[in-house]
């Protein structure tokens, strides 16, 4: 007797719990299906400031460091709609914006059920809202959207916890745009660490081969000299950091060499959480992680060095006078 209701007490404590978990799947997991619908809809922003052919560009602290109505918009929506469904959640987005309310058309309350089905990594499962904090570059690549190198732009949406970049999406507004008008335009990456990363064929350069990307629009001497210590079979130059970490994912480069600060925590978070996903590794110059906690600093001081493999490979080549130009924090 005392089996028979210990079997029925399990019983139902296990349907309680199938229960539960059906109907209130983790909230990282809730974040991130939204995030992955907010960033579609950055994706559509983008496309129509470029159709309406008024960018609104401003100058932020230069030539080489843009604003455009596009990076405005897009910024109010996603913290906007994503404050909205997560009050609790940190959200620190790149633009310095006035405070106001964002207009209705702006909002995207939807998400992705592809992604709530997929279940917590364990580690995660019992995350809180306020223990996270989201990243927000609303576009990265902003000078080649001006230019119309339409491909390098990316739309990225980081979230940490406990100062690591856990999962990530990236929204690639022009992905296919020279496919012709058959093509479906646009297209969303994800990745949440100990899950995987979605929405791409994970493809890997030749092994031997070293193909460096690297920046377009924000070089410097370091920039070059860290560059040609790799010993490339092959140099890309492009803009974006979303962008460059998704030649690495797809075995178009096989190293993103960047000595310089420049890039902030909104240009590596969603990057490097999709990176390491699968196994990358994305680190500053003396090898050394990046951390994404709300209070830490913006800029990444130390440059950015990404890999999808060999990642000490990379670093071994590093020369001194970049390492003592660019101490860690
Ligand atoms: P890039 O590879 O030059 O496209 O840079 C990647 C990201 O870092 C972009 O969001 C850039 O705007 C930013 N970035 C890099 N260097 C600088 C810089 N010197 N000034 C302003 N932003 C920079
Ligand atoms: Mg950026
Ligand atoms: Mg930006």
């Amino acid at each position: 007797n005392k089996t028979k209701v210990l079997n029925l007490l399990s019983v139902s404590v296990l349907s309680v719990s199938a229960a539960v978990m059906a109907s209130s799947p983790a909230v990282l997991m809730r974040l991130v299906a939204s995030a992955y619908t907010v960033a579609e809809k950055a994706g559509t922003i983008v496309r129509k400031v470029l159709q309406s052919g008024e960018l609104g560009i401003v100058e932020k602290t230069g030539a080489n460091d843009l604003q455009t109505l596009a990076d405005r918009l897009v910024q109010k929506s996603i913290c906007a709609s994503l404050s909205k469904s997560f009050p609790k959640v940190t959200i620190i987005g790149e633009e310095e914006l006035p405070a106001e309310d964002a207009e209705e058309e702006l909002l995207e309350n939807g998400h992705s059920s592809l992604i709530l089905q997929k279940s917590c990594p364990d580690q995660y499962a019992s995350l809180k809202e306020e223990e996270l904090v989201v990243w927000v570059d609303p576009l990265d690549g902003t000078k080649e959207y001006t230019e119309g190198l339409l491909d390098h732009v990316t739309v990225l949406i980081g979230i940490a916890y406990g100062g690591t970049a856990i999962a990530g999406v990236i929204n690639q507004p022009f992905y296919n745009y020279q496919m012709g008008a058959g093509a479906s335009l646009g297209r969303t990456l994800w990745g949440v660490l100990g899950l995987g990363a979605f929405g791409f064929q994970l493809q890997e350069v030749p092994d031997g081969k070293r193909i460096v990307t690297t920046t377009r629009s924000h070089s410097n001497k370091l920039v070059i000299d860290a560059v040609q210590a790799m010993e490339p079979h092959d140099v890309i130059r492009v803009g974006g950091a979303g962008n460059k970490i998704i030649q690495l994912v797809e075995g178009k480069a096989s190293a993103y060499v960047f000595a310089s600060p420049g890039c902030k925590k909104w240009d590596t978070c969603a990057p490097e959480a999709i990176l390491h996903a699968v196994g990358g590794k994305l680190t500053d110059m003396h090898g050394n992680a990046y951390r994404y906690d709300a209070n830490v600093k913006h800029m990444n001081s130390a440059g950015v060095l990404a890999t999808l493999r060999n990642h000490e490979y990379y670093l071994s080549r590093v020369p001194q006078v970049v390492l003592q130009a660019l101490p860690s924090d």
